[in-house]
């Protein structure tokens, strides 16, 4: 019995680590009202055609080799993403994962157009090792 119990604590963690997630776009329905902005913990969330870097928000710094294997410096400014409304650096997002239950960012918008990025998906393992990465 106990060891019935067991597997089925062992399968529904597979479960969970294995599902996948996605990063959150924002689209072009943002009416710049910048409310989500301090909301998120990763600070990967900016204003229309700044330019962002990896430093901020977080512990990184100098050259760094991000989870998903690619190379950079975290102290050097990324291009924007939109010149238009505020964006999302899917590099820093985790989807909250580590801090909430929930994206924050979809939790306040207003016009509901904090949504999943279906060309960006992770599992929660991902998300998981990327905010360590980003915080410890
Ligand atoms: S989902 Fe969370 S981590 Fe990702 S941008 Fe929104 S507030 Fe930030
Ligand atoms: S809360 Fe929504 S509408 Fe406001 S800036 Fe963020 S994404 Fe745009």
């Amino acid at each position: 019995m106990i060891e019935e119990i067991n597997n089925l604590h062992l399968q529904a963690n597979l479960i969970k680590h294995t599902v996948k997630t996605m990063a959150i776009i924002i689209t072009e329905d943002c009416i710049n009202c910048g409310a989500c902005e301090p909301e998120c913990p990763n600070t990967a969330i900016y204003e229309a055609s700044y330019e962002w870097k990896f430093s901020e928000g977080t512990n990184l710094t100098g050259s760094i080799v991000l989870p998903n294997g690619s190379k950079a410096d975290a102290d050097v400014e990324q291009e924007p993403i939109s010149d238009e409304f505020y964006f999302i650096a899917p590099d820093k997002c985790t989807e909250c994962v580590g801090f909430h239950d929930e994206p924050q960012c979809s939790a306040v918008c207003p016009v509901d157009c904090c949504i999943p990025d279906n060309s960006n998906m992770e599992s929660e393992n991902n998300l998981i090792k990327k905010q360590r990465f980003m915080h410890s």
